[in-house]
């Protein structure tokens, strides 16, 4: 095999996982990193336990991409959930699994096993190159930006690994969408995903709960139902549970449609037994005193019932009843792409070969979050985002060895 210079633009998790591949085959690797420090998502994930991946049964794990669940079938066949343990494993990162299935490091963290990460491409002659912003395509090469001044890369071939739009201050800031529809590639809008809403509370609510969490409850939406838990916000509503829901609230928002999350705050009791035990209470007994000795809610469950239900409602033991079962959350945003775990959108699947090789600059690729797929979360945005680096690099490595990358790249070839 012939060394050849690859630039990897982009220093998340799809861009090193690339990194490693291509160093592995033997390849000079230069990894292009706008930011101080590389991964800085990547590390902010591991903030609250970095779920890295799913142990859900494979067959299930392949269906949690939504319409990307074909394109994406081959990265995640080469780059299982199993095999993400075992790399992990591989850098001295063991892995356990939790009582919802999530994946976590022991340690929880990111820092170690990325510590180890970089360690290894360091030794395999990964050369990492921070505050290098790439500024987009000139006549056959990449423009960087850096502290020395302007750089322009030639290389034999490069990946992009650029990230979505969800909290741009951690780099990924999808400045780069311009310069690939300049080429008249396809970039599918950023939307925000797995996020929050924006729910129109009275001003008593929202100062009195913000912050409060709602516990053991279950939601549901066009996405199905789901049991878990979820947070009264100063804006509205958050967490696992809502973000779980997100895509098809935001969906129908989007159509036009007035979207509401129905929440069922006693999902371990039916209704029936609810109205039969309200029903029994004195009809003059305050709202709070029938809701607690009627149906044991009280604090910000019942004050939920209270801010969205009609008067009607909060007095006829059906209708409450009715109401604790499927109390209907208007939303009424998403809330801001800044603040999303991650983003729907990207570059368009119809623009990348089987190799994630872009067709219209051949001799570039792309991996990660910037192409146009979803998942919940879950370690499925980790595990899809490591697979489509890995393979691109396979695909890039073929294509090298194919002897098409031995002159300038970016689209000067068919
Ligand atoms: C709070 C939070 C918690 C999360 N928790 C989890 C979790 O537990 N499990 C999970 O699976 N996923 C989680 N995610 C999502 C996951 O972190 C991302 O999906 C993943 O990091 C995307 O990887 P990537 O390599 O595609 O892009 P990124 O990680 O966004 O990396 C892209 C890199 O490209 C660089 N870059 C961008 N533009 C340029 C440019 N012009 N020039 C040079 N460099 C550039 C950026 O600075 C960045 O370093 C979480 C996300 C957030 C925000």
């Amino acid at each position: 095999m012939t060394q050849k210079e690859i630039a990897i633009i982009g220093g998340g998790p799809a861009g090193l996982m690339a990194a490693e591949v291509l160093s592995t085959a033997g390849h000079a690797v230069t990894v292009y990193e706008a930011m101080p420090t590389v991964a800085r998502k990547f590390l902010l994930a591991g903030k609250s336990g970095l779920n890295i991946t799913h142990s859900e049964d494979y067959d299930r794990f392949v269906t949690r991409f939504g319409a990307a669940n074909q394109r994406l079938r081959a990265a995640l066949d080469g780059f299982t959930p199993e095999d993400i343990r075992q790399w992990a494993a591989g850098l001295g990162t063991q892995t356990f699994v939790g009582s919802s299935g999530r994946v976590f490091p022991m340690a929880m963290k990111a820092s170690p096993l990325l510590r180890a990460w970089l360690r290894r491409l360091e030794g395999q002659g990964v050369k990492i190159l921070t505050r290098h912003r790439w500024i987009g395509f000139s006549q056959g090469a990449f423009t960087i930006e850096s502290v020395d001044g302007l750089k322009t890369i030639q290389c034999d071939a490069a990946l992009l690994a650029l990230g979505g739009e969800s909290w741009p201050r951690l780099g990924s800031d999808g400045q780069w969408v311009p310069w690939l529809k300049d080429r008249a590639i396809a970039v599918r809008d950023f939307r925000p995903a797995n996020c929050g809403f924006d729910v129109e509370w009275s001003a008593f609510f929202r100062d009195r709960f913000a912050g409060q969490p709602i516990k053991s409850v279950t939601a549901r939406s066009a996405a199905g139902t789901h049991p878990g838990e979820f947070v009264i916000s100063r804006h509205g509503i958050e967490g696992s549970l809502i973000y779980a829901h997100s895509a098809a609230l935001r969906d129908g928002l989007a159509a036009g449609q007035a979207m509401c999350l129905e929440i069922d705050l006693m999902p371990g009791r039916v209704i029936d037994r609810i109205e039969r035990d309200l029903g029994r209470l004195d009809p003059k007994m305050s709202f709070a005193n029938r809701l607690r000795k009627g149906a044991g809610l009280d604090g910000v469950k019942a004050n939920l019932l209270r801010e969205l239900g009609s008067a009607e409602d909060l007095q006829s033991p059906q209708r409450l009843a009715q109401l604790i079962k499927a109390l209907p959350i208007p939303v009424a945003r998403p809330r801001p792409i800044v603040e999303a775990i991650s983003s729907a959108g990207g570059v368009a699947w119809e623009e990348i070969d089987a190799r994630y090789m872009l067709t219209a600059v051949p001799g570039t690729f792309v991996a990660g979050e910037m192409i146009d797929w979803e998942a919940p979360t879950g370690g499925y945005l980790l595990t899809a985002c490591m697979a489509t680096g890995r393979a691109a690099a396979r695909g890039m490595a073929d294509w090298l060895a194919a002897d098409k990358g031995s002159a300038s790249v970016l689209g000067d070839r068919p």
